[in-house]
């Protein structure tokens, strides 16, 4: 069984020549450049899976989405990227619009992908309210937007405006409104908060049990992950909320959108093209449903159980994430509203 490799930034930085696949036209390549974002344990079974199928080693490169893409326009033409994956499809469109990916038919219809194929999701994820079952009554949640009322105040937990999570989800609700009553609710969440923002999502639903407050958004999967822990604390503090769709009424949930990309001049491109239907077959689909509690996005697969539990959901469509000057201005909203 071949090891995924995992290069450090640092390590490929200064080495002389990345590797082209000249290599390709005489035999073929067994190598896939992959540029991720992602941080799941799921991850690694796949790229294992991936490599024992078909022979092709992975070469890992694993930073923040906007670094990679930075670096991968240092890069140029030279850069050895054949697959950019991000857990954000803001991110995937400021790949496309830099001119850093090329578009790729896959024969499988999957749902949140790029229109123009540039792009294609591979599992998506909604930003959810988790309330305190014992404090909070399920008719008191209804929008995002809500969260600022007074009723919330010192009940909300959410992490920092550093989050691509909660960037995406502010730049969702300037898309719906405008710049001035997003800025007051970003404003007025500040005010509400239990706490200054710190940790990860699920260090939020962690705070409820702990009492600090009632409210947190939070990621699906980072529940699913609580509820199915080896840890039974975990378990007890996932079991501890509720799960609530915010505005169904209305333009829907926000999701993040996980997806994949083939880049510009992908050195070892049938491999990526491989990989991309790999990772989006029922089998891998399957993986990412069950065990880091993510939906899938093959049509043919379902939730986990879990997951399934909390019921179905209309999602937002994705408008915010096909201009990304959305984001760019959900990070400024962020700022001059003291969101830490
Ligand atoms: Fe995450």
């Amino acid at each position: 069984m071949k090891k995924i490799l995992i290069v450090s930034l640092l390590a490929i930085v200064g080495c002389s020549q990345p590797k082209k696949a000249e290599d390709s036209t005489t035999e073929e390549s067994k190598e896939l450049n992959l540029y991720s974002q992602r941080h799941y344990d799921a991850d690694k079974k796949v790229f294992d899976l991936f490599t024992q199928e078909t022979g092709i080693k992975i070469n890992l490169i694993r930073a923040g989405a906007d670094e990679l893409i930075t670096r991968m326009e240092q890069e140029g033409e030279n850069s050895p990227a054949d697959v950019f994956f991000t857990v954000d499809a803001a991110r995937l469109n400021r790949a496309k619009q830099k001119g850093l990916l090329q578009p790729i038919e896959v024969a499988t219809n999957l749902a949140f992908s790029d229109p123009e194929k540039y792009w294609h999701g591979v599992t998506y994820r909604a930003r959810v309210i988790a309330y305190d079952k014992e404090e909070v009554s399920v008719e008191d949640l209804s929008t995002y937007e809500d969260l600022a009322d007074e009723k919330w105040l010192g009940k909300i937990l959410i992490r920092s405006s550093s989050s691509g999570y909660n960037q995406s989800l502010l730049a969702s609700m300037l898309y719906a409104s405008d710049e001035e009553q997003t800025e007051a609710w970003a404003t007025a969440i500040v005010k509400n908060m239990a706490r200054s923002p710190e940790g990860g999502d699920r260090d939020q639903v962690k705070a409820i049990a702990a009492g600090i407050g009632t409210i947190a958004i939070t990621n699906t999967y980072y529940v699913g992950l609580l509820l199915n822990s080896a840890n039974p604390e975990e378990v007890k503090v996932g079991e501890s909320v509720g799960i609530f769709f915010p505005n169904q009424e209305g333009r829907g949930t926000h999701v993040n959108v996980s997806g994949i990309g083939v880049t510009k001049n992908a050195p070892n491109k049938p491999n990526a093209i491989k990989f991309i239907e790999y990772v989006t077959s029922e089998k891998i689909q399957e993986i990412y449903a069950n065990e880091s509690f993510e939906y899938p996005v093959n049509p043919d697969v379902a939730p986990h159980p879990s997951v399934v539990a909390w019921g179905e959901f209309k999602a937002d469509r994705l408008g915010f994430a096909e201009d990304i000057s959305y984001t760019d201005n959900a990070v400024r909203i962020f700022d001059r509203a003291g969101w830490e």
